[in-house]
């Protein structure tokens, strides 16, 4: 990577959206971010922010082909388009295939296309904005990191269903953990910012946003995760139920009557927070209702923290020794209400909360929230996915072009 390209564009396709964000590695934070979206329907658009605020203009057509030329409009108006050293791709299922980021090839893209199955909803448009970032971009490395790659050290005691093995032989039915760059990014600072061993540590890392898993990291690396084959395992999120009893489900598809489609929805959309409350799947509005005295909300965030607890309990069990917990995402990294709530429930291990610095951890400060002097800590720190992502696009790239100077 030669010194005067030193921009790395972080691109994040969904169905109907396009997210970037501009980075130099050198800073953690964006040059330039923002949000293409209602790709496939009316009025799309796409929003540009800055340090001096957003901006947000019309697209030209509904989809990520426009998006994207777009973005590149834009950095060509900055002056940055020859900056561009290389693009990293946010992938969300990476299957058994990939157990780190990876430059992208005709074989891997054949490898992410070969998860499709698994990650049916997300997988293609991603797939999408690789194919048009290289036809627009072809002269410059890309780069895919991968959800899940971070939990591939995991053992089979721990990925394995207790399913008959031809699922997981004929169908690749197993766990497999997302979010796997916020628990790898976040994992590190910890190590970093709490002065802990890289070589003999044991955290659990709780990301905690719409979707939300936790995961058990021993020493840098991922033993357990509380997400499995789809992101539909685990905790309570806004719409997502985390755990329940597989015969409750078949219960509920024959007493309602409903078909894979209706109880998908049930499963994706209409459960978690949002299902307790039938209020909100918004953790914001729950606290606020909660404080008038709303029933569902108080429930909602009382079933949120018990299953929190329980599975931060159960992860550790899988470590040498818990040393830290670790909040991040919007809920983790915000609400200090629900973050004492579930140190509240993990008093067998001795976990003792210092409520002011709960309280001060907000908004994007991040520190140790339980009193000084005891174990295990607890803490909050900010995620930041997509400069993990340009971290590892840049790191790629300069060992591609044969100088092997490690991305800070
Ligand atoms: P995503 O998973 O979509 O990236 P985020 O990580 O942004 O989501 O997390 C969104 C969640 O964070 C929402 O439930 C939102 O209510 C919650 N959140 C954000 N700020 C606060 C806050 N100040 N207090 C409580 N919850 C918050």
């Amino acid at each position: 990577m030669s010194p005067d390209k030193n921009l790395i564009l972080v691109l994040n396709c969904g169905s109907s959206s396009l997210k970037f964000a501009v980075q130099d590695v050198a800073q953690r934070e964006p040059l330039l971010s923002g949000l293409a979206e209602r790709l496939g329907g009316t009025q799309p658009t796409v929003t540009f922010k800055d340090a001096q605020g957003k901006r947000t203009q019309p697209l030209t057509a509904a989809d990520h082909g426009a998006a994207l030329d777009a973005v590149l409009a834009e950095l060509t108006a900055r002056g940055w388009i020859d900056g561009l050293a290389a693009v990293g791709h946010r992938v969300v299922h990476g299957g058994e295939r990939f157990t780190g980021s990876v430059l992208i090839t005709p074989a891997v893209i054949a490898g992410i296309e070969a998860c499709n199955m698994l990650a049916p909803l997300h997988n293609p448009p991603a797939l999408l904005g690789i194919r048009i970032a290289l036809a627009r971009l072809p002269g410059i490395p890309h780069a895919a990191v991968l959800d899940t790659a971070f939990h591939q050290t995991m053992l089979p005691e721990a990925y394995l269903y207790a399913l008959p093995m031809a699922q997981y032989r004929d169908w690749g039915v197993r766990r497999y953990g997302f979010h796997g760059t916020s628990h790898r990014f976040v994992s590190r600072e910890a190590v970093g910012l709490l002065g802990l061993d890289p070589a003999d540590h044991g955290l659990v890392t709780a990301h905690l946003g719409n979707g939300a898993s936790a995961t058990a990291v021993q020493d840098g690396h991922c033993v357990d995760t509380s997400m499995g084959m789809t992101p539909l395992e685990g905790l309570v999120m806004g719409t997502r139920p985390g755990d329940v009893d597989a015969g409750a489900i078949l219960y509920m598809m024959r007493a309602e009557g409903i078909g894979v489609a209706e109880m998908d929805t049930m499963l994706n959309k209409q459960s978690g927070l949002l299902g307790l409350s039938e209020l909100s799947n918004d953790c914001r509005e729950l606290e606020a209702a909660a404080e008038k005295g709303h029933v569902g909300a108080k429930l909602a965030l009382n079933v949120f923290a018990h299953r929190l607890a329980r599975c931060i309990g159960g992860l550790a069990m899988g470590l040498r020794r818990l040393d830290v917990v670790v909040f991040t995402g919007g809920i983790g990294e915000n609400s200090a209400r629900l973050r004492a709530m579930t140190l509240a429930r993990l008093r067998a291990f001795g976990m003792v909360l210092d409520g002011p610095a709960n309280e001060r951890m907000i908004r994007g400060t991040g520190g140790v929230i339980t009193a000084a002097g005891t174990t295990p800590r607890a803490a909050v720190i900010a995620t930041n996915e997509e400069w993990m992502i340009a971290c590892d696009t840049a790191e790629l790239a300069r060992l591609a072009d044969g100088d092997t100077v490690e991305a800070p």
